[in-house]
């Protein structure tokens, strides 16, 4: 993390994959982890530890985080819906695991089938269990905060409460928690006050990470407020492809390649040779048929003289 100033964390994977119909072969999801990681994309979200029968999208979840664990490297990360899928994600060896907890109760009933409750003694139990591990075997433990922003269910979501949901991951033993803007509901102004609502009661250390998504055009716009908030950690997906299939209307992560841009033509050092990330795209395109890929910096290509003589901080005045 020294060597950059912005760690861009790779979702399509899992919040991508999981959102469309199609089951992209096992073969071709390694491909795309290792092509992404020799880009230099420092953290990947490989999968969801769901049950195979909800998301068959993500039934080799397993074989897939032991295989981006031999990618020398990459943090390799991994969503966990419960106890049972930490469990099964320590087994398999993920260096982070997320657990969602959706702010707005509706949507965890809808969406988890738990009660605010229900998903806190998940969360106990999940701590127990790593308390048993070796430190350096312990994966990191973040709390993510869904539906953050507003909900397709609830609507309005009170700050208050996500503020409460935040302390409360944090006191049951979470490392860090995680804003999730599920619905694509957020705004620039919303996430800068909620950064330091949450932020004055846990920490500024304890939430680094966002996690956008682009369904009504503000996903750059909210990355650049929570970074002038000192955020340092941010979601995207290569080509946009992404979702919750339990959120309608909510498709789309930020893009990887016009992340990656933007800071890249900030001076902010990802770590991320685009060129190379660009041409990743092929990858998922040929596995994919027929699946929309989004992305303006794909499809404009990149500026005249970009990159040349191996300056990063392209954009930035000479
Ligand atoms: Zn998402």
């Amino acid at each position: 993390m020294s060597d950059i100033d912005i760690l861009v964390s790779e979702v399509g994977p899992r919040d991508g994959l999981q959102s469309i119909k199609s089951i992209m072969p096992t073969e071709a999801k390694k491909a795309w982890i290792k092509a992404e990681a020799d880009a230099g994309v420092p953290e990947i979200e490989v999968g969801s530890f769901v049950p195979p029968k909800l998301l068959p999208q993500l039934a080799d979840t397993a074989e897939i985080v032991q295989y981006a664990r031999t990618l020398p490297g990459l943090a390799v990360a991994a969503l966990v819906p419960n106890f049972k899928g930490a469990e099964n994600a320590v087994k398999a060896g993920a260096h982070k695991i997320t657990l969602p907890l959706s702010v707005s109760e509706t949507h965890s009933q809808a969406n988890l089938k738990k009660t605010h409750e229900q998903v806190y003694d998940e969360v106990r139990k999940v701590v127990e269990l790593l308390n048993t591990l070796p430190e350096d075997e312990r994966p990191d433990f973040e709390g993510g905060l869904s539906t953050a922003f507003g909900c397709t269910l609830e609507g309005k979501v009170p700050e208050s409460k996500v503020v409460e949901c935040a302390v409360k991951m944090m006191e049951l033993g979470c490392d860090e928690v995680g804003l999730s803007d599920t619905t694509g509901y957020a705004n620039p102004a919303q996430l800068r006050r909620l950064i330091k609502l949450i932020r004055a009661e846990v920490g500024d250390d304890k939430l680094q990470g966002v996690h956008l998504h682009n369904t009504r055009g503000l996903g750059l716009a909210n990355t650049i407020a929570a970074l002038e908030e000192g955020i340092t950690t941010v979601d995207a997906s290569l080509g946009g492809l992404g979702g919750c299939p339990f959120a309608p209307g909510a498709s789309g992560n930020i893009v990887t390649e016009d992340l990656v841009f933007m800071l890249d033509a900030m001076g902010l050092k990802t770590g991320i040779d685009l060129d190379k990330l660009l041409k990743v795209r092929d990858i998922v395109i040929a596995a994919l048929p027929g699946e929309e890929m989004y992305g303006f910096t794909p499809d404009a290509g990149l500026p005249k003289g970009y990159g040349s003589g191996g300056e990063k901080g392209w954009g930035i005045a000479a």
